[in-house]
């Protein structure tokens, strides 16, 4: 009899605010709003359930256009 765990890692962000002024995409090349969220890197078991989280908080940006994350944390 056999047990095993698929343990994996997932980055989880959250939040859907407005950043205060616009950035350009480096990807894309849009100039816009981006979107600020927050997100935590988890260890998770059958890659979809967080278990331990592996990071604190950052604070990301996101391009409203392509999805593109950006580290804004400083
Ligand atoms: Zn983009």
């Amino acid at each position: 009899m056999a047990f095993f765990f698929i343990i994996g890692m997932k980055f989880i962000a959250w939040g859907s605010e407005r950043m205060p002024g616009t950035m350009r995409c480096g990807d894309c090349g849009t100039v816009a709003q981006f979107i600020r969220k927050s997100g935590m890197r988890f260890l998770t078991l059958f890659f979809v359930i967080p278990v331990l989280p592996l990071s604190g908080v950052k604070s990301l940006a996101e391009c409203p256009t392509c999805g593109a994350r950006y580290d804004v944390s400083t």
